[in-house]
């Protein structure tokens, strides 16, 4: 017997391969005939993906876009797409798009993607969970011999973390900023060249909506709401809008010393109380707006010196426009009353108003009743971080899944989410592409 038990362990030691195989299994249906990705593939791919750039000092990821990293993962994915069999291709603005033709012509593709780029001391989930689950999609439709009607893309966008640049670009909605901004030391020009691509023809990026049936990604929470409730699956209703203004609060700069405080306009005062009152006002009317202030910064800035001049940005946020607009409105009566009292001057400038992406309803349907269907605990949710998803909402119905991140923590070595949590998002991600490709014309 303990000789059985010796040679065994043996066997599984000396026989890493047959292991792999059996772990590795394929896509298969489960009795109910609900089909299933293969846990074991997607774990592999996205295990490799993160040994591509990563800091063996701090365990975090360093692939930012353009970088030597990004080259490497972006050939990786290449060759992992193609063999899948997949046409592939890299767009104007450096986007990798893997496709697969539908059994039937002139429809449009069910497009599913995130990004492989990730900010400096990033993690290992935030973006690769996305395209690596779109890459097991198509795996996992292979091994079910599914061809769909509709023609699927599996996509990377260029530069997700550098402001959207590759989905952007779909658009045609890069900007001159855009365009003479650096990335990685280096124009977008340089950047594009670098990648062995023309920058003059960027604009053919464009995408044509009729090219697109619809835009679906998987992507890592960023926040710790799905872990607070023990939930698996987050479907999201929508990308929040987002307004970012820089105040300037403009006193009058004086000695700190000889100033009575009587005689004082001190924007620095006034700024403090308006920053409070970004926080009270913001819990005050709840729900799921949040509003923050990253930026303050005093001119002249000396300790001995009240300042003339405070900055400092609102960054605000809520899936609500009407919300956002009301709870913006709020602040800027607050801040003209505080100004009155403190004596100074306040002024707005707008620096960035974003539009909500709201999930489709019919893509939205599908995901939730294929989250039903395998019973996997799941909530509807808004998304308060950025993602291409909401680039590509304006160009084909989309929608999004997201999966726990543990601790709430992202863009950090420490980023990590279970994979069975990412298994479960992909089972999802293959029922609601089936559903979808019965369902869209
Ligand atoms: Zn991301």
């Amino acid at each position: 017997m303990r000789m059985m038990v010796a040679l065994l362990l043996l066997l599984t030691l000396t026989s890493p391969t047959t292991a792999q195989q059996v772990r590795s299994r394929g896509a298969w249906r489960g009795p109910d005939g609900l089909p299933h990705i293969d846990p074991a593939r997607l774990e592999s791919s996205l295990v490799t993906l993160a040994a591509i750039g990563r800091d063996p000092a701090t365990g975090g990821m360093v692939r930012t876009a353009f970088s030597e990293a990004d080259l490497e993962a972006r050939h990786w994915l290449m060759s992992g797409l193609a063999a899948a069999g997949l046409t592939v291709r890299v767009d104007p603005a450096g986007n990798i798009i893997g496709r697969l033709e539908g059994t039937e012509s002139g429809k449009g593709a069910l497009v599913l993607g995130s990004h492989i780029d990730t900010v400096p001391q990033g993690g290992r989930f935030d973006g690769a969970v996305g395209v690596l689950t779109a890459l097991e999609i198509v795996r996992s439709l292979g091994d079910l011999g599914i061809r769909p009607r509709h023609p699927i893309e599996v996509v990377s966008f260029t530069d997700e973390e550098g402001g959207l640049v590759g989905s952007r670009a779909w658009l045609g909605a890069l900007t001159e900023a855009d365009r003479a901004r650096e990335y990685g030391g280096r124009l977008l020009a340089e950047a594009l060249r670098g990648l062995g691509l023309d920058p003059a023809r960027l604009d053919e990026a464009r995408r044509n909506p009729s090219e697109l049936a619809a835009y679906l990604e998987v992507h890592i929470e960023q926040g710790r709401l799905l872990e607070r409730e023990g939930l698996q699956i987050g479907l999201v209703e929508g990308i929040v809008a987002l307004d970012e203004y820089e105040i300037t609060v403009l006193g009058q700069a004086n000695h700190a010393g000889t100033t009575r405080m009587a005689d004082r306009h001190d924007p620095m005062a006034a700024a403090a109380r308006m920053v409070g009152e970004v926080r009270e006002q913001v819990r005050r009317i709840g729900g799921d707006l949040v509003g923050t202030v990253g930026r303050i910064e005093a001119r002249p800035g000396a300790p001995n010196v009240i300042p003339a001049e405070v900055r400092f940005t609102v960054d605000i946020r809520d899936p609500s426009r009407l919300v956002l607009d009301g709870a913006i409105q709020g602040l800027q009566e607050r801040f003209a009353r505080i100004a009155v009292e403190e004596g100074v001057e306040v002024v707005w400038r707008t620096l960035q108003r974003i539009p909500p992406a709201p999930a489709d309803p019919r893509v939205l349907q599908a995901l939730t009743e294929a989250v039903t269907a395998y019973g996997y605990p799941h909530r509807v949710m808004p998304s308060g971080a950025g993602h291409d998803a909401q680039s590509v909402a304006q160009l084909a119905p989309m929608g999004m899944l997201f999966v726990p991140s543990i601790g709430g923590v992202s863009h950090s070595p420490a980023e990590a989410t279970r994979y069975e949590d990412i298994a479960a998002a992909g089972d999802v991600l293959l029922q609601a592409v089936l559903l979808l490709d019965g369902r869209f014309p």
